[in-house]
């Protein structure tokens, strides 16, 4: 039985030796051999000691610690008496393919109101629906990440997380990922076990797995609900949101609406005509035509106020999202809003926003700068990828190929994608998570080539799929390390040796077999054993310098080496090169 060894992101070299029960000494010099100079103290990442493990063949099973404390407590809003219910605010999650958007999309057919506005290809990143006369709101965030950037900023706008897992397929990496978010964020799940219509789905394998995974199920006496359900078909997504209005009710969700409005900017854009447009989720107060808004260094004056189907609305109360156009520049995903009275205080607080910003933004820099070297080192065989097209047939084509060429150096991460232009949205999400962007038969508005240009992120524009993927392979391909080649030359044997000193030797010999040549790497031999690796630093015809000695002649060599050597007549020099060859998938 392996013992399991649970870290969280670090270890030092020190506490490793102590859980792997070696001495401190055996263990660097394990490191060493993998290319790790490391001293007691120094602190190992979650991936090196895992190499470190494989490498020493030692039966330990290495798992992630779960952080103990809760990094951010889920912000109740407080709210006075006179708070009312507010919808409930609710994210999709689960692992690529296993049915989120399919489900969303089921879920805005079987609505009548959304139904109607029709044809909705767009993605849209919040909207609200009506079941049972009630409304819900759901976001639609690009992603596991995006959902983390959010919370990173503070903000907990999500009441409920609908866990998408297909059944056929069961649970995956990324539905590990959800659970341990919504856990995290204290956040309640619903289980929807999607493509029940399949005949290969497997319902009672499934809930193993979520036990498994401690979801312990109504059925199984725990409290998660748990729904069968098919995008496809449409069964179950009744009963679903049936369950989802249910758990909303125990959590008795309530917002003041007598406050100014407030929420969070959860999409911003360029849209031409209307310039800077954002959609915002408001969380408290009510938001009408008419209202200054402010949001970091920008400010706007609510003009026309919208929802996401672009239906005017005379007011907006809490869990409702809106769209917000009238913004003097881009407001930044993330960044939460509030209302104030005149325009003239909009401005103040925009602008101090701003100095506010200037004062922090070098230190912020090199903070920064820190974590992305540590991602670089860590993340050094993942590709992060966005991937944005102009119709989800031609996303979907792209995000396939692309699963295609994961191999086992490089893996391609889709950290992203959607439909439609590139927005501040995508230029945010890789420059957190350094990914590129391509666009297949979309456009980079000016805006956001600003933005992407300033923070040094790379966009590709395609309009022919194979040359898009040309472009990941390329990019794969220089993760890859390079590969040392070396090639003998030729040998020669020791006949005396002139002067020694701890850094050079010179010594002449006899080339017994092949060509030596300079400069050039030599293992010295004797008997039969490697004594040590030097480098061959110049080469003797007689008193003359030459580039190269063939076999048969005689030659003086100076040699460089790290440690001393005692170099003695009778040992034989074995010459070769290294060549660093680039290698291509
Ligand atoms: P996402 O990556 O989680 O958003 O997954 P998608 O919604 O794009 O679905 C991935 C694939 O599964 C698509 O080909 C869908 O048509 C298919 N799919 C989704 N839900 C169902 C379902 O309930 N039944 C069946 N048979 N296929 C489904």
């Amino acid at each position: 039985m392996a013992r399991t060894i649970e870290i969280q992101d670090h270890i030092t070299v020190g506490d490793l030796a102590e859980e792997l029960m070696i001495p401190v000494t055996q263990l660097m010099t394990d490191l060493m051999k993998i290319g790790v100079m490391a001293t007691v103290n120094e602190r190992l990442d979650f991936d090196t000691v895992q190499i470190i493990i494989e490498e020493t063949g030692q039966d330990v099973e290495l798992k992630h610690k779960e952080k103990e404390v809760v990094t951010k407590e889920r912000k109740k809003r407080s709210y006075s008496d006179t708070a009312t219910t507010r919808p409930p605010v609710i994210a999709v999650m689960g692992h690529v393919d296993h049915g989120k958007t399919s489900l969303l999309d089921s879920i805005r057919k079987a609505d009548v109101a959304a139904g109607e506005a029709g044809g909705i290809t767009q993605h849209i990143s919040a909207y609200q629906i009506k079941h049972d006369d009630r409304l819900v709101t759901f976001l639609d965030t690009p992603g596991h990440e995006a959902f983390a950037a959010l919370r990173e900023h503070g903000a907990m706008l999500t009441d409920l997380v609908i866990l998408v897992v297909a059944a056929d397929d069961g649970i995956k990496p990324q539905t590990l990922e959800a659970i341990r978010f919504a856990n995290k964020a204290g956040v309640k799940l619903i289980v929807a076990m999607n493509k029940v219509d399949k005949p290969d789905a497997d319902l009672n394998r499934l809930k193993q797995q979520l036990s498994d995974n401690k979801i312990l199920i109504e059925e199984w006496g725990g409290d998660v609900v748990a729904v069968p359900v098919s995008a496809k078909t449409g069964e179950g997504v009744k009963e679903l949101l049936d369950m989802v209005l249910l758990t909303a009710d125990v959590e008795d969700l309530r917002a003041d609406i007598n406050t100014p409005a407030e929420g969070l900017i959860i999409e911003s854009h360029m849209e031409t005509g209307r310039g800077p447009v954002a959609i915002a989720l408001v969380e408290s107060g009510e938001l009408k035509p008419g209202d200054f808004v402010v949001s970091g260094t920008t400010y706007a004056r609510v003009r026309n106020l919208e929802d996401t189907l672009n239906n005017k609305l005379k007011v907006a109360g809490p869990s409702t999202p809106v769209v917000i156009s009238g913004f003097k520049s881009l407001p930044s995903f993330g960044d939460e809003f509030t209302t104030v009275k005149t325009e003239k205080l909009a401005r103040k607080a925009a602008e101090a926003a701003g100095i506010e910003k200037s004062k922090t933004s070098a230190r912020a820099g090199s903070g920064s700068d820190l974590i992305s070297i540590m991602n670089r080192s860590r993340d050094l065989q993942q590709l992060n990828i966005i991937v944005k097209a102009d119709v989800q047939g031609s996303l979907t084509s792209v995000i396939n190929s692309l699963k295609s060429l994961d191999t086992k150096e490089v893996a391609i991460r889709v950290i992203g994608s959607g439909i439609g232009s590139i927005n501040e949205n995508d230029a945010h999400l890789a420059l957190s998570s350094e990914a590129i962007i391509y666009g297949f038969n979309v456009d980079l508005p000016t805006s956001i080539r600003q933005t992407t240009n300033r923070d040094k992120t790379s966009v590709r524009l395609y309009k022919v799929i194979y040359e898009l993927i040309d472009d990941v392979k390329q990019e794969m391909s220089d993760l890859l390390a390079p590969e040392v080649k070396e090639t003998v030359t030729g040998k020669l044997k020791v006949l005396a040796v002139f002067k020694t000193t701890k850094t050079e030797i010179i010594c002449g010999g006899e080339v017994t077999k092949g060509k030596l040549v300079v400069p050039s790497f030599a293992k010295i031999y004797r008997d039969k054993d490697v004594i040590a690796e030097v480098e061959v630093t110049n080469l003797k015809r007689g008193p003359q310098d030459a580039k190269e000695v063939i076999e048969g002649e005689q030659c003086g060599l100076n040699i460089a080496t790290k440690s001393k050597l005692d170099l003695q007549e009778g040992d034989r020099v074995e010459v070769f090169t290294r060549e660093i060859i680039e290698r291509t998938l």
